[in-house]
């Protein structure tokens, strides 16, 4: 679903407290909120493609983000077993429900009132669709991705430039930690190219339909979603820097040494927390000199390819703030720990501990066993990253 202005999720403070229900015109029930993403398909060519491109089956369970008014609702109703509408606005599942009121319908909708995005789980189905709120995009795919056990497909409508992240491939500017995901949890096709004229009220953009077949059964990576989103996330946080230079990052080393002592307690390994007295040199000079693990502070701008995906990095709509967000929440936490340690005024050398240094010793081995260290996250493929996480699991070190 496309945007109409730049705004932030949650920047509303809720649904009961915004303006009144307020008729805008002949044929508007209530003025449609933009903060809420709301773009009502006028065109019923739309919502019955949208429902045909899920093939759905009368025995089908289909969850649907964002009914609105219903149009694509009722058509999923006529199609499957059971549809449950999870519809954030109050209005519009008002809305939604008087629309089957009465018919053959109503018995198999299922109305959940709420922000899908805020829901512990999708609930399990066998069909995700929805015209999507550009807000909750990147969110949304996340959750249908990292669920255990995802639906078989899903049709979704997203603002253009988001769809093309979907379909990025290595070296594409859009390429990014959500291309490298859906790639790895799931085939994506682009279905359908959908104009701004298409809508009400219309968008500022165009959007288009692309249908996401999660990869399940025996069929999905035996690997938990965390663990690998967790190592993209460290490798996507600066994609223009070598994978050296990623795993350089203190918060990063951090993190690693603080599941590596997660991981030895419940395997039994002793950790040795003395510190080595020769190791009081500062961070910096540990960088460099430990295992030829130099700092790669290069700048962005040290090769072409770095100045193309520059460009169109800012030119990233920001249709969801989690995307953008490239800063790990725990990057912030250990950040924030180290900012008030140095307020603390903590003399400059830093003494490390045997097991930060032996952390440190085995995430330079996997960089160089791999022979990814000096690859940058915009140039690796799922396969480079799926074998950096294997032989980083092999040192004991995890990711969530
Ligand atoms: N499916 C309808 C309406 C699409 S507009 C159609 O195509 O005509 C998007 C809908 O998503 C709106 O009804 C909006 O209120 C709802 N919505 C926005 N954010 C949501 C969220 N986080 N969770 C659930 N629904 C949401």
């Amino acid at each position: 679903m496309p945007k109409a202005a730049k705004q932030k999720r949650n920047a509303a403070s809720g649904p009961y407290d915004r303006k009144a229900s307020k008729s805008a015109g002949s044929t508007n029930i209530f003025r449609f909120d933009k903060d809420y993403g709301q773009h009502i398909l006028k065109n019923p060519g739309i919502s019955d493609a949208i429902v045909e491109k899920a093939f759905l089956k009368p025995t089908d369970v289909v969850v649907e983000v964002g009914p609105g008014t219903g149009n694509i609702t009722v058509r999923a109703l006529e199609k499957a077993k059971k549809v449950i509408a999870i519809e954030l606005d109050p209005r519009m599942g008002a809305e939604v429900t008087k629309r089957v009121q009465g018919t053959p319908l109503a018995k198999k909708l299922e109305l959940i009132l709420g922000d899908v995005i805020k829901m512990p789980q999708i609930p399990p189905c066998d069909a995700l669709i929805s015209n999507t709120p550009y807000q909750i995009s990147s969110p949304l795919i996340f959750k249908m991705l990292s669920m255990p056990n995802p639906p078989r497909v899903a049709v979704l409508m997203f603002q253009r430039e988001f769809a093309k992240r979907l379909v990025a491939r290595p070296g594409d500017a859009l390429y990014s930690r959500l291309s490298v995901n859906v790639n790895f949890w799931a085939s994506c096709k682009h279905i359908m190219k959908v104009g701004k004229q298409n809508f009400k009220p219309p968008p500022k953009v165009e959007s288009d339909v692309v249908r996401i077949e999660p990869f399940i059964g025996s069929a999905r990576p035996n690997i938990a979603f965390e663990e690998f989103d967790g190592l993209l996330r460290i490798a996507f946080n600066r994609k223009n820097k070598t994978l050296r230079a990623a795993f350089s990052i203190k918060e990063v080393l951090a993190l690693c040494e603080k599941n590596y002592k997660i991981y030895c307690s419940l395997n039994n390994i002793p950790i040795d927390e003395s510190i080595v007295e020769d190791a009081t040199i500062d961070d910096d000079e540990v960088e460099e000199a430990d295992n030829g693990m130099d700092v790669d502070m290069e700048d962005d701008n040290d090769d072409d390819n770095d100045n193309e995906a520059e460009n169109d990095e800012s030119g990233e709509a920001p249709m969801d703030e989690e995307e953008d967000d490239d800063m790990p929440a725990f990057f912030k936490e250990l950040k924030a720990a180290d900012d008030a340690k140095a307020a603390a005024k903590t003399p400059a050398r830093n003494p490390k501990s045997k097991v930060a240094l032996i952390v440190r010793a085995k995430v330079n081995k996997v960089l160089t066993a791999t022979k990814l260290a000096d690859k940058r996250a915009r140039q690796c493929d799922q396969n480079d990253f799926l074998k950096l996480l294997l032989a980083f699991h092999e040192e004991g070190i995890h990711f969530s």
